[in-house]
């Protein structure tokens, strides 16, 4: 890194949190592209911006003790990192994983205070979850799991405070019994949490929201250059909420889907997946909570390939829509080879720092997480919106504030590069848009508010 305020405050994060590789990698990721503004704004050094952009204002850490159907005794680690507040409340997701860890968490909040600002909306970031996996545990399980959890995260979160929301594994029924446990310990009834059910406080489209909007930034991509989606061959990784949605509207806007994946294996879909075949996706998901191989089972023009990745497929654009990490630098080399031109991320850093370089060397359209994958949080803030005026807006209204809250985020991510070099004749760096778009509205509030 050139610029030596940008290079010591890596050099320190580097020194500070040697075993954290997550969260130094979204922090290098965001450091190497934010240098062009760094050099024009001779004001955040003295304010010690960047320092405290890479430290979370708090993080809390918790013992989650639960029961089993059997009764016998568990004990899970609960987190909530609460990133930064210079905008907003605290707002971002839980996440119930093995892989749940500080470094995770801590990357997770740190993109979502950038992803935050870019949505327009006034949300600070923050993340959190455990190291629990639903998968395998009944339904009683994850109630009493999740009554645990927010035993502990309620004195920490609130309207006005926090407001977490669904991640990986945390979905509507995770949601449902975490509100619970808040409004029965609390005695009131608030929008303390979003992705709730239609019937207690929850939007229409947040549920199909990640994916949508999504599509909707991949779609303004392709406008820029005169294109559309109609023929266009998608490969979609992931077979979760992020993943369904961006398929829906993927097919509805005339694309041909023919993956989805999980973390065993992919199916390829000759013909192409179609509405009916992801509403049976949907059903295996969401209710059987299956696996992606039975696809195969059930739709013959499929294969299923088990240990594959879904970047040996050629297309025409990609959609990693699963988790972190999940393309590497020779995946990226394998779309690269087969001819994709467009990526659009889903997921939270689905591509490591060395896949993105080859896509940026290669100039083809790529659309980092926190600038693509915003319309969920985005829709979580009209949610929050919908909650304190104690009302709730049709889908059609909601679809076009997301719709226009994406183009919103695609127009300021390309004007963001053009202001400051960042374009090459055809090829804009949204990644480099992304994030100095996202940080230059948090740096300008925290200046604003002195030393806090
Ligand atoms: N977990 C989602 C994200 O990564 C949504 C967060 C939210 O709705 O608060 O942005």
């Amino acid at each position: 890194m050139k610029n030596a305020y940008v290079n010591r405050i890596w050099e320190e994060v580097k020194a500070k949190n040697a075993n954290e590789p997550e969260f130094l990698q979204a922090v290098e990721e965001v450091l190497t592209t934010l240098e062009p503004a760094v050099d024009k704004m001779p004001e955040l050094e003295p304010n010690a911006i960047l320092e405290r952009m890479v430290e979370p204002e708090r993080v809390i850490m918790f013992r989650v003790p639960w029961m089993d159907d059997a009764g016998n005794y568990h004990v899970n680690r609960g987190f909530r990192v609460q990133f930064n507040s210079a905008i907003g409340p605290y707002k971002g997701g839980l996440r119930f994983s093995k892989e749940v860890n500080l470094s995770v968490l801590k990357f997770l909040g740190f993109e979502q205070v950038l992803k935050n600002s870019l949505t327009t909306l006034p949300m600070g970031g923050g993340k959190g979850g455990s190291d629990f996996d639903p998968h395998g545990k009944s339904d009683k399980e994850v109630m009493r799991f999740c009554q645990s959890f927010m035993t502990e995260l309620y004195r920490h979160i609130g309207a006005d405070v926090d407001v977490p929301a669904g991640d990986k594994n945390v979905g509507g029924r995770e949601i449902g019994y975490l509100f619970g446990q808040y409004k029965r310990i609390r005695d009131e009834y608030t929008g303390v949490l979003t992705g709730k059910g239609l019937t207690f406080g929850g939007s229409l489209i947040r549920t199909e929201a990640t994916g949508y909007g999504l599509i909707y930034f991949a779609r303004e991509m392709l406008k820029v250059k005169g294109q559309d989606f109609k023929g266009k061959t998608c490969v979609v990784s992931g077979s979760g909420n992020v993943a369904q949605y961006a398929a829906e509207k993927l097919i509805q806007l005339g694309a041909k889907v023919v993956t989805l994946s999980d973390s065993s294996g992919y199916i390829y879909d000759a013909d192409g997946i179609t509405q009916e075949k992801l509403d049976w996706v949907k059903e295996l998901k969401c209710v059987k909570r299956g696996r992606i191989s039975e696809y195969a089972k059930q739709f013959p023009s499929a294969k299923y390939f088990e240990g594959k990745k879904v970047w040996e497929v050629k297309c025409d654009c990609a959609f990693p829509c699963a988790t972190q990490n999940e393309l590497l630098e020779a995946d990226a080399e394998m779309l690269l080879k087969n001819g994709c031109k467009l990526v659009a991320e889903g997921a939270n850093m689905p591509s490591d720092n060395a896949a993105v370089a080859k896509f940026q060397a290669a100039k083809i359209m790529y659309a980092p997480g926190k600038a693509s994958n915003a319309g969920g949080v985005a829709t979580s803030g009209l949610e929050m919106s919908q909650n304190s005026e104690r009302l709730s807006w049709s889908a059609a209204e909601v679809d076009a504030k997301l719709d226009s809250i994406m183009c919103n985020i695609h127009d300021n991510c390309l004007n963001t590069a053009k202001r400051f070099g960042l374009t090459d004749g055809e090829y804009i760096n949204y990644q480099a848009g992304a994030n100095i778009a996202g940080f230059v509205k948090v740096a300008e509030a925290m200046i604003a508010q002195g030393l806090v």
